[in-house]
Protein backbone atom coordinates (compact mmCIF):
# COMPACT_ATOMS: atom_id res chain seq x y z
CA UNK A 1 0.00 0.00 0.00
CA UNK A 2 1.15 3.49 -0.66
CA UNK A 3 -0.08 6.72 0.43
CA UNK A 4 0.81 9.87 -1.19
CA UNK A 5 -0.06 13.57 -0.62
CA UNK A 6 -2.13 15.85 -2.75
CA UNK A 7 0.13 18.72 -2.32
CA UNK A 8 -0.41 22.04 -3.65
CA UNK A 9 -4.11 22.25 -2.86
CA UNK A 10 -5.48 26.16 -1.95
CA UNK A 11 -7.24 27.26 1.23
CA UNK A 12 -11.16 25.97 0.31
CA UNK A 13 -13.75 28.48 0.12
CA UNK A 14 -17.67 27.86 -0.36
CA UNK A 15 -18.51 26.70 -3.90
CA UNK A 16 -14.85 25.31 -4.27
CA UNK A 17 -14.90 22.24 -6.34
CA UNK A 18 -13.18 19.76 -4.63
CA UNK A 19 -12.92 16.91 -6.93
CA UNK A 20 -11.83 19.09 -9.66
CA UNK A 21 -8.54 20.76 -7.36
CA UNK A 22 -8.29 17.14 -6.71
CA UNK A 23 -8.17 16.05 -10.09
CA UNK A 24 -5.37 18.91 -11.53
CA UNK A 25 -2.87 17.97 -9.02
CA UNK A 26 -3.65 13.75 -8.63
CA UNK A 27 -3.11 11.02 -10.53
CA UNK A 28 -5.67 8.22 -9.40
CA UNK A 29 -6.18 4.98 -11.05
CA UNK A 30 -9.52 2.78 -10.88
CA UNK A 31 -9.41 1.23 -7.72
CA UNK A 32 -7.46 3.61 -5.43
CA UNK A 33 -8.56 5.42 -2.64
CA UNK A 34 -9.05 9.05 -2.12
CA UNK A 35 -9.35 10.30 1.46
CA UNK A 36 -10.52 13.87 2.05
CA UNK A 37 -10.27 15.75 5.56
CA UNK A 38 -13.75 17.16 6.31
CA UNK A 39 -12.40 20.32 7.21
CA UNK A 40 -12.39 21.16 3.34
CA UNK A 41 -15.35 19.21 2.45
CA UNK A 42 -16.95 21.76 5.26
CA UNK A 43 -15.16 24.73 3.43
CA UNK A 44 -16.47 23.53 0.31
CA UNK A 45 -19.76 23.85 1.50
CA UNK A 46 -19.94 26.66 2.99
CA UNK A 47 -20.38 24.91 6.82
CA UNK A 48 -18.64 27.87 8.39
CA UNK A 49 -20.32 29.41 11.19
CA UNK A 50 -19.87 32.29 14.33
CA UNK A 51 -20.70 32.18 17.31
CA UNK A 52 -22.84 35.58 17.10
CA UNK A 53 -25.11 33.26 14.91
CA UNK A 54 -26.30 30.91 17.73
CA UNK A 55 -28.81 32.70 20.18
CA UNK A 56 -28.75 30.75 23.59
CA UNK A 57 -31.35 28.77 24.65
CA UNK A 58 -31.69 27.82 28.69
CA UNK A 59 -30.31 24.37 27.79
CA UNK A 60 -27.05 25.61 26.31
CA UNK A 61 -26.23 28.26 28.87
CA UNK A 62 -27.10 26.04 31.85
CA UNK A 63 -24.54 23.15 30.06
CA UNK A 64 -21.77 25.65 29.47
CA UNK A 65 -22.16 26.58 32.89
CA UNK A 66 -22.22 23.27 34.40
CA UNK A 67 -19.00 22.81 32.28
CA UNK A 68 -17.26 25.88 33.23
CA UNK A 69 -17.91 25.24 37.06
CA UNK A 70 -16.27 21.77 36.98
CA UNK A 71 -13.50 22.49 34.63
CA UNK A 72 -12.52 25.70 35.87
CA UNK A 73 -12.60 26.88 32.15
CA UNK A 74 -15.39 29.06 31.01
CA UNK A 75 -17.34 27.65 28.22
CA UNK A 76 -18.85 29.99 25.55
CA UNK A 77 -22.91 29.33 25.76
CA UNK A 78 -22.79 30.38 22.12
CA UNK A 79 -20.37 27.24 21.54
CA UNK A 80 -22.80 24.60 23.15
CA UNK A 81 -25.73 26.02 21.62
CA UNK A 82 -24.12 25.28 18.45
CA UNK A 83 -23.17 22.10 19.42
CA UNK A 84 -26.99 21.17 20.64
CA UNK A 85 -27.98 22.58 17.25
CA UNK A 86 -25.47 20.09 15.56
CA UNK A 87 -26.49 17.32 17.67
CA UNK A 88 -29.61 14.73 17.90
CA UNK A 89 -28.78 13.61 21.42
CA UNK A 90 -26.26 14.05 23.71
CA UNK A 91 -24.32 11.33 25.93
CA UNK A 92 -22.30 12.75 27.54
CA UNK A 93 -23.31 16.35 28.68
CA UNK A 94 -20.37 17.34 31.30
CA UNK A 95 -17.58 17.98 31.94
CA UNK A 96 -17.78 17.63 28.06
CA UNK A 97 -20.48 17.29 25.53
CA UNK A 98 -20.11 13.90 23.57
CA UNK A 99 -22.93 13.97 20.82
CA UNK A 100 -24.58 12.35 18.48
CA UNK A 101 -24.54 14.38 15.24
CA UNK A 102 -27.57 14.45 12.86
CA UNK A 103 -25.75 11.70 10.51
CA UNK A 104 -25.29 9.05 13.60
CA UNK A 105 -21.69 9.68 14.36
CA UNK A 106 -20.58 9.75 17.58
CA UNK A 107 -17.91 12.70 18.79
CA UNK A 108 -17.49 15.03 21.16
CA UNK A 109 -18.59 18.69 20.40
CA UNK A 110 -20.53 17.32 17.52
CA UNK A 111 -17.35 17.76 15.71
CA UNK A 112 -17.26 20.92 15.88
CA UNK A 113 -13.70 22.60 14.80
CA UNK A 114 -12.13 25.73 15.89
CA UNK A 115 -8.41 24.89 14.13
CA UNK A 116 -7.69 25.73 10.29
CA UNK A 117 -11.22 27.78 10.03
CA UNK A 118 -9.49 31.41 8.92
CA UNK A 119 -12.17 34.39 9.10
CA UNK A 120 -15.23 32.47 11.26
CA UNK A 121 -15.11 30.90 14.93
CA UNK A 122 -16.70 27.83 13.83
CA UNK A 123 -16.59 24.57 11.24
CA UNK A 124 -19.35 22.42 11.41
CA UNK A 125 -18.86 19.19 10.09
CA UNK A 126 -20.49 18.35 6.66
CA UNK A 127 -24.03 17.80 6.75
CA UNK A 128 -24.04 14.71 5.06
CA UNK A 129 -20.67 13.22 4.84
CA UNK A 130 -21.58 10.19 3.00
CA UNK A 131 -23.24 12.21 0.22
CA UNK A 132 -19.93 14.62 0.07
CA UNK A 133 -17.83 11.50 -0.57
CA UNK A 134 -20.64 10.06 -3.43
CA UNK A 135 -20.27 14.14 -4.54
CA UNK A 136 -16.57 13.79 -4.88
CA UNK A 137 -16.15 10.67 -6.50
CA UNK A 138 -18.86 11.37 -9.26
CA UNK A 139 -16.62 15.00 -9.88
CA UNK A 140 -13.43 13.05 -9.99
CA UNK A 141 -15.15 10.67 -12.82
CA UNK A 142 -16.32 13.50 -14.54
CA UNK A 143 -12.65 14.73 -15.08
CA UNK A 144 -11.51 11.29 -16.05
CA UNK A 145 -10.86 9.26 -12.63
CA UNK A 146 -12.68 6.61 -12.55
CA UNK A 147 -13.76 4.07 -9.50
CA UNK A 148 -11.99 5.99 -7.04
CA UNK A 149 -13.31 5.40 -3.76
CA UNK A 150 -13.38 8.43 -1.89
CA UNK A 151 -13.71 8.34 2.66
CA UNK A 152 -14.18 11.64 4.30
CA UNK A 153 -12.09 12.01 7.28
CA UNK A 154 -12.14 13.83 10.62
CA UNK A 155 -9.53 13.41 13.29
CA UNK A 156 -11.48 11.95 16.44
CA UNK A 157 -10.72 11.60 20.11
CA UNK A 158 -11.69 7.68 21.53
CA UNK A 159 -12.24 6.35 25.01
CA UNK A 160 -9.75 4.42 27.22
CA UNK A 161 -6.45 6.09 24.95
CA UNK A 162 -5.13 9.20 24.71
CA UNK A 163 -4.33 10.67 21.89
CA UNK A 164 -6.89 11.61 18.74
CA UNK A 165 -6.63 9.61 15.09
CA UNK A 166 -8.33 9.96 11.52
CA UNK A 167 -12.11 8.20 11.71
CA UNK A 168 -14.22 8.02 8.50
CA UNK A 169 -17.28 9.65 8.32
CA UNK A 170 -18.85 9.24 5.06
CA UNK A 171 -17.72 7.09 2.33
CA UNK A 172 -18.19 6.36 -1.67
CA UNK A 173 -17.06 3.60 -3.69
CA UNK A 174 -15.82 1.18 -0.98
CA UNK A 175 -17.62 -0.71 1.57
CA UNK A 176 -16.88 0.46 5.11
CA UNK A 177 -15.94 -2.77 6.89
CA UNK A 178 -14.71 -6.88 5.74
CA UNK A 179 -15.76 -9.51 7.11
CA UNK A 180 -13.23 -11.91 8.88
CA UNK A 181 -15.56 -14.03 10.35
CA UNK A 182 -15.51 -18.07 9.21
CA UNK A 183 -11.87 -17.23 7.92
CA UNK A 184 -9.40 -19.63 9.38
CA UNK A 185 -6.40 -18.34 11.57
CA UNK A 186 -2.76 -19.83 11.17
CA UNK A 187 -3.72 -22.07 12.83
CA UNK A 188 -7.21 -23.55 11.21
CA UNK A 189 -9.21 -21.98 13.80
CA UNK A 190 -12.20 -20.35 12.69
CA UNK A 191 -12.48 -16.32 13.38
CA UNK A 192 -15.96 -15.28 15.10
CA UNK A 193 -16.18 -12.24 15.43
CA UNK A 194 -13.50 -9.74 14.26
CA UNK A 195 -15.31 -7.57 11.25
CA UNK A 196 -12.55 -5.18 10.26
CA UNK A 197 -13.46 -1.68 9.76
CA UNK A 198 -11.46 -0.63 6.70
CA UNK A 199 -12.70 2.72 6.13
CA UNK A 200 -11.49 4.01 9.70
CA UNK A 201 -8.44 1.82 9.36
CA UNK A 202 -7.48 3.64 5.75
CA UNK A 203 -8.49 7.23 7.31
CA UNK A 204 -6.14 6.83 10.47
CA UNK A 205 -3.65 5.96 8.03
CA UNK A 206 -4.52 8.70 5.82
CA UNK A 207 -4.03 11.67 8.69
CA UNK A 208 -0.39 10.09 9.33
CA UNK A 209 -0.13 11.93 6.02
CA UNK A 210 -2.35 15.20 6.80
CA UNK A 211 -1.28 15.89 9.81
CA UNK A 212 -2.82 17.64 12.00
CA UNK A 213 -1.71 21.33 12.18
CA UNK A 214 -0.04 23.94 8.97
CA UNK A 215 0.85 21.37 6.28
CA UNK A 216 -1.65 21.88 4.14
CA UNK A 217 -2.51 18.59 2.90
CA UNK A 218 -6.13 17.97 3.11
CA UNK A 219 -6.43 14.73 0.60
CA UNK A 220 -4.19 11.83 0.07
CA UNK A 221 -4.07 8.80 -2.25
CA UNK A 222 -3.94 5.25 -1.54
CA UNK A 223 -2.94 3.11 -4.09
CA UNK A 224 -2.05 -0.69 -4.15
CA UNK A 225 -4.02 -1.17 -1.61
CA UNK A 226 -6.95 -4.36 -2.12
CA UNK A 227 -10.17 -5.09 -0.38
CA UNK A 228 -9.88 -8.96 -0.79
CA UNK A 229 -12.14 -11.51 -1.37
CA UNK A 230 -14.39 -11.41 1.61
CA UNK A 231 -18.11 -9.93 2.28
CA UNK A 232 -18.18 -6.59 3.17
CA UNK A 233 -20.53 -4.06 5.19
CA UNK A 234 -21.70 -0.99 5.12
CA UNK A 235 -22.59 -0.58 9.06
CA UNK A 236 -19.96 1.44 11.33
CA UNK A 237 -22.19 3.69 13.42
CA UNK A 238 -23.67 1.39 16.26
CA UNK A 239 -27.32 1.68 16.48
CA UNK A 240 -28.07 2.29 19.92
CA UNK A 241 -29.71 -1.30 21.24
CA UNK A 242 -26.75 -2.91 19.71
CA UNK A 243 -24.04 -0.70 21.67
CA UNK A 244 -23.87 -1.52 25.80
CA UNK A 245 -21.39 1.27 26.25
CA UNK A 246 -24.11 3.79 24.69
CA UNK A 247 -26.29 2.40 27.15
CA UNK A 248 -24.58 2.04 30.40
CA UNK A 249 -24.18 5.76 28.91
CA UNK A 250 -27.88 6.81 29.49
CA UNK A 251 -28.46 4.49 32.72
CA UNK A 252 -26.02 6.43 34.11
CA UNK A 253 -26.97 10.10 33.23
CA UNK A 254 -30.63 9.05 34.60
CA UNK A 255 -29.21 7.76 38.10
P1 LIG B 1 -9.83 17.55 10.17
O1 LIG B 1 -9.09 16.36 10.68
O2 LIG B 1 -10.84 17.22 9.10
O3 LIG B 1 -10.41 18.40 11.26
O4 LIG B 1 -8.76 18.49 9.41
P2 LIG B 1 -7.47 19.19 10.03
O5 LIG B 1 -7.83 20.52 10.58
O6 LIG B 1 -6.76 18.23 10.93
O7 LIG B 1 -6.60 19.40 8.72
C1 LIG B 1 -6.10 18.28 7.98
C2 LIG B 1 -5.08 18.77 6.98
O8 LIG B 1 -5.70 19.64 6.04
C3 LIG B 1 -3.92 19.57 7.59
O9 LIG B 1 -2.75 19.24 6.86
C4 LIG B 1 -4.32 21.03 7.33
O10 LIG B 1 -3.21 21.90 7.27
C5 LIG B 1 -5.00 20.89 5.98
N1 LIG B 1 -5.97 21.94 5.64
C6 LIG B 1 -7.00 22.39 6.37
N2 LIG B 1 -7.71 23.31 5.67
C7 LIG B 1 -7.10 23.43 4.47
C8 LIG B 1 -7.34 24.21 3.28
O11 LIG B 1 -8.30 24.98 3.18
N3 LIG B 1 -6.48 24.04 2.24
C9 LIG B 1 -5.40 23.19 2.30
N4 LIG B 1 -4.60 23.08 1.24
N5 LIG B 1 -5.15 22.45 3.39
C10 LIG B 1 -5.98 22.56 4.45
MN1 LIG C 1 -9.35 20.67 12.28
MN1 LIG D 1 -12.11 18.12 12.59
MN1 LIG E 1 -7.30 16.41 11.63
Amino acid sequence: MQLEPVTDLPEIRPGDDLAALVADRATLEPGDVLTVASTVVSKAEGRTANLAEYPVSGRARELADRIGAVTGEEKDPRFAQAVLEESTELLIECPFMLTETHFGHICVNAGIDRSNVPGHDLLLLPRRPTESAERIRAGLEEHGLEDVAVIVTDTCGRPFRHGQRGVAIGWAGIAASRDWRGEPDRDGRELGVTVQSVVDELAAAANLVTGEGADGVPAVAIRDWEFGDLPESDELFRPVEDDLIRQALRQWAFE
